[in-house]
């Protein structure tokens, strides 16, 4: 459940946004969770929906930009996408031995309020 302290800075990205705003309500937040990071959208959608309950952002929805990850074998020296971490195998020379160059960003892009 790592997902947790995440979630708990995305909603304090927000509220502060939405504060600096003057934001009434809070009704939609876009993140983009990269592949790699580990983190589950599911979870974060579940906890911030109990811990955003009595603020602003209580019912606003999530939508998560899911990017492929970029990664670079170390072998053949070729870059493939990736879908997770059960795709870190080089489709090229089969090698193992790789290097993430994206996939394991985790922003808050947009925000909207009323
Ligand atoms: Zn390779």
């Amino acid at each position: 459940m790592h997902e947790l302290p995440v979630t708990e800075s995305i909603l304090c990205i927000v509220l502060d946004e939405a504060k600096m705003a003057r934001a009434a309500r809070v009704t939609r937040i876009e993140l983009t969770i990269g592949r790699l990071s580990g983190i589950v959208p599911e979870c974060v959608q579940f906890q911030f929906d109990v811990i955003s309950q009595k603020t602003i952002a209580a019912g606003a929805t999530l939508v998560f930009n899911r990017p492929q990850a970029e990664i670079r074998c170390r072998h053949c020296r070729k870059s493939f996408l990736s879908e997770g971490f059960d795709q870190l195998i080089c489709p090229t020379c089969e090698g193992m031995h790789v290097e993430v160059l994206s996939g394991r960003e985790l922003t808050v892009d947009a925000i909207e309020w009323e």
